[in-house]
């Protein structure tokens, strides 16, 4: 594997080669007595493929509740709502969004609660990763969780599209999951990391597109190292104004370019999280890659809710002891340390806090 490390970018480009595989065909944990509907989703980045699937771990009442849902609502017109629980929504229905968040989350939600099986608190683990409440808002993308208070609010800004965007959804859930794990890990690096890793694990596609525009994506299959692309706020926000002039997109989007206009202007030197968290992510990717997700994910699992992580050599410390047979130890040095991130940065990211009930 050291060969791999030295020539971490043809290493990487291997990872594109894979099959992409939606983290969505595992055996169902909701209980015996939940039903399966239908609905009309689409899965990869083509809003256009659109598919009829099994909608699973439903109440069976006519709504889209479940196991892993409490419930779906939206800020663009009427619920989604069917008799026969066949939720069969086209393009030009709002109502196939809610019907997409359903599917996304309830097999995301799914699929990760068969790696805390193992946990010491497996049982409460699992209560805390079941959503309370999916809210549709689409002006915002963010995420607020709380132990038996939690909301999941989609969107992007002000870049409202008609037709909610699935990696900005595994991405939120991926703070989520994160939360359940341990909520006092708040760094914003490693959070920020750890949401687009689980998004991209759950999708099997390394790239993040958080709108429909190429130049916003985030590409975990990367060969970014620290110190040298750590990124500070000013400098983001002037790379992403950049690109929305470059596509002539600043007009169309104006409230979002002032945004990112009078960010420029203040020139922050603050971390930006989301940009430097592609060090990390690619770190945690190219881990995945060469371990396996089957025997990574549970040591990622362990070493998060086990170790109140406050930085990246904490992380990776964490990870080593996670790894109990100590098999992968090597690789994990050998990973962290490639990308500079074997030490604590030590830079002042902001904390995700934990939010308030109401
Ligand atoms: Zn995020």
């Amino acid at each position: 594997m050291i060969a791999c490390l030295a020539i971490v970018s043809a290493c990487g480009s291997s990872n594109t080669d894979e099959p992409q595989v939606w983290q969505d065909q595992e055996s169902m944990l909701c209980p015996a007595n939940y039903f399966t509907g239908r609905g009309q989703v689409w899965l990869g980045q083509d809003p256009e493929a659109l598919e009829e699937r099994d909608l699973p771990c439903l109440q069976g009442d006519g709504s889209l509740r479940g196991y892993f849902i409490d419930s779906v609502s939206t800020s663009l017109g009427e619920s989604a709502w069917a008799e026969d629980n066949r939720f069969l929504y086209g393009l030009d229905d709002a109502r196939l969004n809610e019907v997409q968040s359903y599917y996304v989350i309830t097999h995301m939600a799914n699929w990760l609660t068969g790696y805390v099986l193992d946990l010491d608190d497996s049982e409460r683990v699992q209560q805390l990763l079941r959503a309370d409440r999916v809210v549709l808002k689409f002006d915002r993308a963010v995420i607020e969780s709380k132990q038996l208070c939690y909301s999941l609010e989609q969107g992007m800004w002000d870049l409202s599209h008609s037709l909610l965007n699935v990696d900005v959804m595994a991405h939120e859930f991926g703070h989520h999951a994160v939360f359940a794990l341990n909520r006092s890990i708040g760094n914003s690096l490693i959070h920020e990391a750890l949401a687009d890793y689980l998004a991209a694990s759950f999708t099997g596609d390394p790239v993040i597109e958080p709108s429909q525009w190429p130049g916003f994506d985030r590409n975990l299959d990367n060969t970014r190292i620290a110190p040298d692309d750590l990124i500070y706020k000013g400098d983001y926000c002037r790379s992403l104004l950049e690109r929305m002039e470059a596509e002539g997109i600043d007009q169309v989007f104006s409230s979002l370019s002032q945004t990112l206009a009078q960010c420029v202007a203040q020139n922050s030197p603050a971390p930006e999280p989301h940009g430097s968290s592609l060090i990390l992510s690619a770190a945690l990717w190219e881990l995945r890659t060469q371990i396996g997700e089957s025997s990574f994910q549970p040591i990622l699992f362990q070493a998060l809710h086990n170790h109140s992580v406050e930085d990246t050599g904490d992380l990776m410390e964490a990870l080593i002891e996670a790894d109990s047979s100590g098999q992968y130890t090597t690789q994990i040095i050998e990973t962290f340390t490639f990308r500079g991130i074997a030490e604590n940065l030590g830079l002042d990211f902001p904390v995700l806090p934990y939010a308030q009930c109401p």
